[in-house]
């Protein structure tokens, strides 16, 4: 992944437009986990959001495994959709309460139509929850508000693993868990990591987080990328 110059701006008239990113540029190997780090508001959910193509950014380009997304549409932008996928804070949010754990784990396929046999698309959806260790026979035909918080949250990385992403943008994934919980899911990951080099752009306010976890940081600080290094590096820093 290679992001270059990233610029975006909220607000319809001029005297409202103030730029939340400016200048954001980095680059993220094949099965690299790099931590996004920075204060509320620093804009972090921004650069994740756009990379995982809910949003537009006003200026910049994003490369992505040899394809140029910026200006990409149609089949060729969903391909490149597919390829990115993100998991979000409190799943609860994005798993709508009328679906079944099969059907919202199916979804993102569908949505993509990139797997057009029904057979072939359950099988993922077994993979994909036999992935994050919850047993499909038990939980295929429940509603989200039958589980607890961490499995709602391991059903929101199903989610993205049904599409085999080659990158997840993990928008503060353990925040709504207690610690046991949270470790529980960086190990799972971890766990994914080495299986299939999924790489993470890990997003935290909670620097402690990414130790052991993120080889590389980024610091975000209003809108701007104000420094970067290898985890140990960073944190060491007074
Ligand atoms: P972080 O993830 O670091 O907390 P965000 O990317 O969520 O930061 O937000 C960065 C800034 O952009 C904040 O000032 C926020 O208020 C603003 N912002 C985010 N989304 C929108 C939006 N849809 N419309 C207007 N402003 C937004
Ligand atoms: P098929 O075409 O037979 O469905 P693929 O050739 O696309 O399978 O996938 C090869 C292997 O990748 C499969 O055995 C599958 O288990 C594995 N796999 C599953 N999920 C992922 C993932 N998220 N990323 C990479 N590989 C995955």
């Amino acid at each position: 992944l290679n992001v270059d110059s990233l610029r975006k701006v909220y607000g319809q008239t001029k005297n409202e437009q103030t730029a939340v990113l400016e200048d954001v540029s980095f680059s993220l190997q094949r099965g690299e986990i790099v931590g996004l780090i920075g204060a509320s508001g620093a804009g972090k959910s921004t650069v994740g959001r756009i990379l995982a193509s809910l949003e537009q950014q006003n200026a910049g380009t994003i490369w992505f495994d040899g394809s140029n997304l910026t200006g990409l549409t149609g089949k060729k932008r969903r391909v490149f959709a597919k390829d990115i996928q993100m998991i979000f804070q409190d799943p609860y949010d994005s798993l709508s309460s009328r679906m079944r754990i099969s059907d919202l784990v199916e979804e993102p396929l569908l949505i993509q139509k990139s797997e057009k046999d029904l057979a072939k698309r359950r099988a993922r959806v077994v993979e994909a929850l036999e992935l994050v260790s919850l047993d499909p026979k038990k939980y295929a035909m429940r509603y989200p508000h039958e589980l607890s918080g961490g499995e709602r949250q391991r059903i929101g990385v199903a989610r993205a693993l049904v599409c085999r992403p080659k990158l997840i943008v993990c928008d503060e994934p353990t925040s709504m868990l207690d610690a046991s919980l949270r470790l529980e899911l960086i190990q799972l990951l971890k766990k994914l990591n080495r299986k299939f080099g999924i790489a993470y752009l890990f997003i935290t306010h909670d620097i402690a987080l990414t130790k052991g976890f993120c080889s590389r940081l980024l610091v975000l600080y209003e809108g701007r990328i104000v420094d970067q290094g290898e985890t140990d590096m960073v944190i060491e820093q007074p």
